[in-house]
């Protein structure tokens, strides 16, 4: 068997259409734009090529642009100010903090200023707790992107057998989630399962998100599973994920590449977020004004 490419790259282009019109119709309906703001601390490589290319794609959807560049030494009441300000102006309709912040510092409190119907990373609390109890609200923008990528290749979930490795609040506990309320038999993977070939081979659907370089190889895979990658890591040879592809595709029915599969639907659904939090904010302004 050669697994199907799960093709990120074209769903994500998909999904930036979507918003593109649904920011268009939000324009016309309250003669304004939604916006997005980022916030960006230090002069981290990565960081600074991930908020760039957020910004860009968000201004081709038609969002408008806020962005906060603050030094490497700006501190704690610094970034506060920031985002108290972003909270208060009805311009802008989500905020994202870009971690990691410089030297290692805890974002915890400060994910937490922002307000959570402008939270479009979907990280705070309040956001998290949402999730968990199936109310709606904003989601994480990389789980949301692998689901929206299940759905697209009909991927049956109800009832499957689905194993997310990794426990992280960013990826693997809120795909877990979203895995749930999708009817999935779900079972979390970390750094501390005794036997992961043998938890893994269990799933239908295997969505890995542990960060080590190509840790799932044929031997963790069902024959006929759908696998999710996503992983990234930058090696001499180019980008890899979690997964063995080559080996995993000979077994798997479903498998997403790296690079081309999760990455790009991250940033498609933080667009899609910001959308989402412009019109939900108009909804519930009296009369359809945004105060
Ligand atoms: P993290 O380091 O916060 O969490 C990793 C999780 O994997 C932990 O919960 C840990 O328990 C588990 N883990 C670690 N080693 C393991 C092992 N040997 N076996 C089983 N479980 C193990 O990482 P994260 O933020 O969740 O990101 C995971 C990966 O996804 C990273 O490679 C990251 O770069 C990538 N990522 C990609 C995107 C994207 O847009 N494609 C977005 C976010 C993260």
């Amino acid at each position: 068997m050669t697994a199907e490419v799960l093709d990120g790259r074209l769903v994500a282009k998909t999904v930036r259409e979507e918003t593109a019109r649904r920011a268009a119709a939000f324009r016309e309906r309250t003669g304004r734009p939604p916006g997005l703001a980022t916030v960006l601390v230090g002069e981290d490589q990565a960081s600074q090529v991930y908020v760039a290319s957020k910004r860009k794609n968000a201004v081709a959807a038609g969002i408008a642009d806020f962005h906060r560049h603050l030094g490497e030494r700006a501190g704690r009441a610094e970034i506060a100010a920031v985002l108290a300000e972003l909270a208060a102006d009805p311009a802008v309709s989500g905020i994202l903090l870009q971690l990691p912040l410089p030297n290692g510092a805890d974002p915890g409190e400060l994910i937490e200023l922002i307000p959570v119907a402008k939270d479009v990373d979907g990280l705070t609390t309040a956001s998290q707790g949402l999730l968990a109890r199936n109310r709606p609200g904003l989601r994480p923008c990389t789980p949301s992107g692998v689901l929206r990528l299940l759905h697209e290749a009909r991927v049956p979930l109800a009832g499957a057998e689905a194993v997310v490795v990794g426990r992280s609040e960013l990826v693997g506990r809120p795909m877990a989630q979203l895995l749930l309320q999708e009817h999935a038999t779900v079972t979390i993977a970390h750094s501390r399962t005794r036997d992961l070939a043998e938890v893994t081979r269990r799933a239908d659907v295997l969505v890995v998100a542990a960060g080590v370089p190509e840790l799932i190889g044929a031997g963790h895979v069902k024959a006929g599973a759908t696998v999710v990658d996503v992983g990234i890591h930058r090696t001499g040879s180019g980008l890899v994920g979690d997964v063995r592809t080559a080996e995993v595709a000979r077994v798997a029915r479903r498998l997403t590449p790296v690079p081309g599969g999760v990455g790009p639907m991250t940033i498609a659904m933080l667009l899609a977020n910001t959308v989402t939090a412009a019109e939900s904010r108009h909804e519930t302004t009296e009369g359809g004004r945004i105060r």
